[in-house]
């Protein structure tokens, strides 16, 4: 399944996580609600924890704040919060519903065969009727993975895309059949039995038996003559098809996010098609990152602007300006984060409600000697005093001398050999750079 080779980024929550949150309360208990909690007492006190938890302020309580994110993702969303009041965790996993702890797992074992083999998951079908535990009725196809790349802009603002793809249907001609009604007959070929057993050689004495699908029956051990075949699908039963689906991009979706289109995989003859599954992926974007629902700039202001203020414009995902000004007075220090409320990624399915903006400082500082020496003085007499110069405490004193380190500096061994050569290299009685080099 080539088309999944290059899925990027991070899946949010780790293996098995459902297990130790247990319970069925936990998802409240992480929010620290009550299971009778309403939607704005779950968001007001996610919001004080997620403040509390972020990892920016707490790395290492990382997973905390991606449990408590997850917890609110899943109260927050009906559909996700009435399966998990009914059926705990693992009903979420078995849902296959969106972001998941596990979701992925499910993928995943569709993929490499791991899990249920040609069983998808359940799906959210029928599940009045007992359809949470629906593995074992009727023989579901594959589910297709699809990758949509969206930009952020599509992210925040939601868009339809058309996505289109071939499909198997059931041919309308033959109903499915593949010929005439009535007209299959045992295959001689693998006596019915659908698999061929090749014997080929691989080495000196060395055998590989091989089973194969039947080419003659195509694995159903069952065959027509070429003249009942049905002339529209060639006895295969299916025709290709052109689909094109839409699929709606809501604000706020976030990478790895799927989208499914229940049923719309190939079909086949007795079986129940699989799902198309969209997976959000997220393309980087030039200016913004994001983290959950923040969105985050790196913004770089001059010493001038540090000191004394400063004032920029910047387009935000929807075309808005903003323009971002400090406060009269406030020095910015290098690599310090300042916050716009409520400028970060819509939630999803809440998007009135927003995460935030925020901005790190990349403080350029001038060359050396930008100014003359007089001017650099009088500089000197408007910015803070300087300590005063330490006198050296014994007789015994070194003066040393101060240098530019290399951008490429690693350690002081490999500097010192790497010195060597260009003091070398200065040198004008030697041929060139290297040439002493390549006679020893
Ligand atoms: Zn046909
Ligand atoms: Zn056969």
């Amino acid at each position: 399944m080539a088309y999944f080779s290059s899925f990027g980024g991070g899946f949010p929550h780790s293996h098995g996580r459902s297990r130790e949150m247990g319970g069925d309360s936990a998802l409240y208990d992480l929010l620290g609600v009550t299971k009778n909690a309403s939607e704005t007492e779950i968001k007001k006190s996610y919001r004080k924890l997620a403040k509390q938890f972020h990892p920016d302020k707490n790395p290492d309580d990382g997973e905390k704040f991606k449990d408590i994110s997850y917890a609110y993702e899943v109260l927050t969303d009906p559909r996700k919060k009435e399966i998990y009041d009914r059926y705990g965790m693992e009903g979420l996993k078995e849902s296959g519903s969106d972001g998941g702890p596990g979701d992925m797992d499910d993928i995943f074992s569709h993929i490499f065969g791991g899990g249920g083999g040609p069983f998808g998951f359940g799906g959210l079908g029928g599940f009045g009727g007992g359809g949470m535990h629906s593995r074992h009725r009727k023989r579901k196809g594959e589910d297709k993975l699809h990758q949509l790349k969206l930009s952020l802009e599509d992210l925040y603002n939601g868009k339809t895309s058309k996505l289109q793809l071939s499909k198997n249907v059931i041919c309308k001609k033959c109903k499915g059949y593949g010929g005439r009604q009535g007209t299959k007959r045992h295959c001689n070929p693998c006596n019915g039995r659908g698999i061929r057993i090749i014997t080929r050689q691989i080495g000196p004495g060395m055998v590989q038996q091989q089973q194969q699908v039947c080419t003659e029956c195509r694995g159903e051990g069952e065959a027509m003559r070429e003249s009942d075949k049905c002339k529209d699908c060639d006895g295969r039963k299916t025709t290709k098809e052109t689909k094109i689906l839409e699929v709606t991009v809501e604000k706020g979706m976030k990478e790895g996010q799927k989208i499914y289109f229940r049923g719309e995989g190939d079909q086949q003859p007795g079986v129940e098609p699989g799902d198309i599954i969209i997976i959000v992926v997220e393309k980087e974007h030039d200016v913004f990152r994001r983290d959950g629902v923040d969105l985050f700039i790196n913004h770089k202001i001059n010493i001038t602007e540090a000191l004394c203020g400063f004032s920029f414009s910047l387009t935000h995902l929807d075309g808005r300006e903003l323009i971002v000004k400090s406060h009269a007075g406030s020095i910015v220090k290098p690599g310090s984060m300042k916050l716009v409320e409520d400028e970060g990624m819509p939630l999803h399915k809440n998007p009135l409600e927003k995460g935030n903006l925020i901005v790190k400082f990349i403080i350029e500082f001038p060359e050396s000697s930008f100014e003359s020496e007089d001017k650099l003085k009088a500089l000197e007499l408007i910015l803070p005093d300087k300590p005063e110069a330490e006198q050296p405490e014994t007789e015994e004193f070194e003066d040393v001398v101060l240098m530019d380190l290399d951008p490429n500096y690693r350690d002081g061994k490999s500097r010192s050999s790497h010195a060597y050569h260009e003091d070398d290299d200065d040198d004008p009685r030697h041929g060139g750079p290297g040439v002493q080099c390549q006679h020893q």
